[in-house]
């Protein structure tokens, strides 16, 4: 390392750069977990109990990075039914899950009826289940094919029964990156607008970085810059999820075969410099799902305080062909593993239960 980081302050792009190039995997694993362990002293590790609900694969985005969209003509589409997402959640109810994920491809013609439909449905049969759903680009279209303003979508989807957006579809914050990878998806300004149009209106939402395609150190300084900035405006952010590129069956494999997944070693670097950058983020999230249960389980010693979803349903990453799963009792086990206290918690990060 080429000069010591001053942990009381904030850290600086340059300094974060800096230790990004020059720390060792233990020096930044040591950083993390002390700034971790200001933030949770009480050596809590919670998780969720949740379905994600993909509730169609027609995407009209073509990102290169991705392996579960349709185009609408082709075999194998589905929109699913108001009857059979309310037996998805009949069945997580059953296992004691409080939380859906709503993530879609982007269906180039469901307008915001469509959704204020779908979102009422569930809000009125299942006021006990927090919907979490519709990222950036899902809001930002269904606002242009609905002839409707971002503000207009959110507040309309918040009185139907909505209650935050994930941060999906954040990939790099950097237009140099996005250009190559998801051409035709938002850009970086209309993703920050998004979730700071809603966290004006007191709607939460979490931010998410995928990181093993084409970006540099800089792109990835630069997109953990623009989360800041936007968390010091409202506060709005409830977590910072960041997970590793899943080459396998997508279209930025065949044109780039050079890239391949990226190591543990490199992930776990990234979430130690995540926690030490990111100041004003609570919780940072273990990505299991990308990265298998005992790397999942080793982020915990480098600065993540949460393992995310159980994952009762996941279909995107596994189109991908990675295929990880942890029930509740394995989840609390691996916590427990490294000397944490286990605990299920809401959407909201409140603690439900302790184990
Ligand atoms: S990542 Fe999302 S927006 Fe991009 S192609 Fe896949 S489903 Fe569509």
């Amino acid at each position: 390392m080429s000069a010591k980081i001053d942990l009381a302050k904030r850290v600086s792009n340059d300094e974060i750069l800096d230790l990004m190039k020059n720390a060792s995997l233990r020096e930044l694993g040591v950083m993390a977990n002390a700034v971790k362990a200001k933030l949770h002293a009480d050596k809590i590790t919670t998780f969720v109990v949740d379905r994600n609900i993909n509730y169609t694969n027609i995407c009209w985005v073509d990102c290169k990075f991705c392996a579960f969209k349709r185009k609408i003509d082709q075999d194998g589409v589905y929109i699913l039914s108001f009857d059979e997402i309310d037996a998805k959640i009949e069945e997580l109810l059953s296992i004691g899950g409080t939380q859906i994920l709503f993530q879609g491809g982007v269906h180039p013609k469901l307008k915001i009826e469509w959704y204020e439909e779908l979102v009422s449905h569930i809000a009125k049969k299942y006021p006990m289940i927090t919907i979490h759903g519709f990222s950036a680009i899902e809001v930002n279209y269904i606002a242009k094919v609905s002839h409707i303003s971002i503000p207009e979508v959110l507040k309309r989807l918040q009185k139907a029964g909505l209650s935050s957006i994930p941060g999906a579809g954040a990939e790099i914050l950097s237009d140099r990156v996005r250009d190559v990878i998801a051409p035709k998806k938002l850009d970086t300004r209309e993703w920050l607008e998004v979730h700071r149009e809603a966290h004006k209106i007191g709607m939460k939402s979490t931010a998410t970085m995928m990181f093993g395609s084409v970006e540099n150190d800089e792109d990835i300084v630069a997109h953990w810059d623009c989360l800041r900035q936007l968390q010091d405006e409202y506060q709005g952010f409830r977590a910072f999820i960041l997970w590793s590129f899943q080459p396998d069956n997508t279209p930025l494999q065949k044109e780039m075969p050079h890239i391949h997944k990226a190591s543990s070693n490199r992930y776990l670097r990234l979430l130690a410099c995540s926690r030490i950058y990111l100041d004003n983020f609570r919780n940072i999230q273990s990505s299991w799902v990308t990265q298998g249960s005992y790397i999942g389980q080793l982020a915990l010693l480098f600065g993540a305080n949460d393992l995310g979803s159980t994952m009762m349903e996941e279909n995107v990453v596994s189109s991908a062909g990675v295929c990880n799963s942890m029930n509740q009792e394995e989840m609390i086990e691996l916590i427990k593993d490294v000397q944490e206290y286990p605990a299920k918690r809401n959407t909201a990060y409140e603690i439900l239960e302790r184990f």
